[in-house]
């Protein structure tokens, strides 16, 4: 297993503010949020990215998804959220253990950057 920070945070090493679990997955809130609701979707399992999730295990990439739909539920994002799942360097990920960005309580803009 490599030194992987949201794997110290499914084991309970590093402290996060936990919103929801599941058996194969924990959400918790980002440390730098971007929007008022900014929730990180994690499987317990160590993945490195959705593609990675994808040829592993198909069923756990829908899981995934579901929760953070689920999360999305319980912050009341009514008027509409935003799932972002950042990959590789062009796509601007910095943790290396897969996870969806739930982001809502604003408007959000369109296109990224
Ligand atoms: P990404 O750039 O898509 O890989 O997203 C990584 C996210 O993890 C960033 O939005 C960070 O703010 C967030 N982050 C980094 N360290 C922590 C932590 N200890 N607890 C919660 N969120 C974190
Ligand atoms: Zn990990």
């Amino acid at each position: 297993m490599p030194d992987c920070l949201f794997c110290r945070v499914v084991a309970g090493e590093v402290p996060a503010d936990v919103v929801r679990e599941t058996d194969r997955t924990v959400a918790f809130r980002d440390i730098t949020p971007q929007a008022p609701s900014h929730v990180l979707v994690v499987p317990r399992e160590h993945h490195e990215d959705v593609a990675a999730l994808a040829d592993a295990d198909p069923a756990a990439v829908a899981e995934v998804l579901s929760a953070a739909v689920a999360v999305a539920r319980q912050e009341g994002l009514t008027g509409g959220y935003r799932f972002v799942m950042n990959t590789g360097p062009d796509g601007g990920q910095t943790v290396h253990h897969l996870h969806v960005h739930v982001l809502g309580g604003r408007g959000l803009g369109w296109p990224p950057g």
